[in-house]
């Protein structure tokens, strides 16, 4: 008995299958659900870390639909609860990765592994956010990433991206933990992508901040 836990534990986790169906289910959701503006750097709900969710009811489900209604209306390829002024852990996302297969899906109560020091290799290719409309700055991340949580149900699930799908696992996650990509960045390039921001129009409705 011992000895075959060990087994299973060593053969780790079986992910979600996300690439399968999503144009359809991506469809579903956002035609069930109403697109909603995006909140913007400097609203305090993106600055703090969101509530756990507990309840996996119709609420949460319509929840969901109109993140994936907002992410499509925004052309976005995640987004979080607090982007449609939210305060509960939960994201969307609708991806391709560094092989081109589009990932389709939805993770309440995001927590990112930990990679193995061998796992840990940088890409530092380009990252924006909806939420810091028209800037974009290089920020390093690991290429790979793994996030477990739970799906609409309450039912655990695990999450494997790669490249730049990986990219968005770990950016959505920050978002609900209070931290914007910006945050990453040194105070130099931080200020010029507030600039860059500052003098773009966002192409999608936003939330005016006071
Ligand atoms: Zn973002």
């Amino acid at each position: 008995m011992a000895q075959q836990q060990q087994v299973d534990e060593q053969v780790g986790t079986e992910f979600v299958v996300d690439t399968e169906d999503c144009e359809a289910r991506e469809l579903a959701h956002r035609e069930r659900g109403t697109a909603r503006p995006i909140t913007v750097v400097g609203n305090p709900v993106l600055h703090r870390e969101c509530r756990d969710v507990t309840e996996f009811g119709d609420e949460l489900a319509s929840l969901i639909d109109d993140m994936f209604a907002s992410q499509k209306a925004a052309e976005g390829v995640g987004l979080a609860a607090n982007q449609i002024g939210v305060d509960l852990k939960v994201f969307v996302y609708d991806c391709p990765d560094d092989d081109g297969v589009r990932h389709t899906g939805v993770v309440v109560n995001p927590v990112l592994d930990e990679l193995p020091a061998e796992r840990r290799v940088l890409d530092d290719s380009n990252e924006g956010c909806l939420s810091v409309p028209t800037a974009y700055a290089e920020l390093a991340r690991p290429d790979y990433a793994v996030v477990r949580g739970q799906d609409a149900q309450g039912k655990p699930i695990a999450v494997e991206g790669t490249g730049y799908f990986a990219r968005c696992l770990q950016h959505e996650t920050d978002h609900l933990y209070g931290r914007l990509y910006i945050d990453r960045l040194s105070k130099r390039e931080r200020k010029a992508a507030l600039k860059q921001m500052e003098e773009g129009t966002p192409r999608y409705e936003t939330v005016p901040n006071d």
